[in-house]
């Protein structure tokens, strides 16, 4: 039997980063005014978009 330690698992994400549930930009990228409009969008049920600043 050989194991190998250092299989990569392509099915395992190497970086679980947050997600938000309105935009596709991680929650790292909203500022406080983002995350409320975020949060609003997601709790309404809206599709406006987000304000996420993009560089
Ligand atoms: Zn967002
Ligand atoms: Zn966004």
């Amino acid at each position: 039997m050989t194991t190998s330690p250092d299989t990569d698992l392509p099915d395992v994400p190497a970086l679980p980063v947050p997600t938000c549930d309105a935009c596709p930009h991680p929650l790292e990228d909203h500022d406080p005014i983002g995350l409320r409009f975020c949060a609003i969008t997601t709790s309404r049920g809206m599709n406006r978009g987000c304000v996420c600043v993009s560089t």
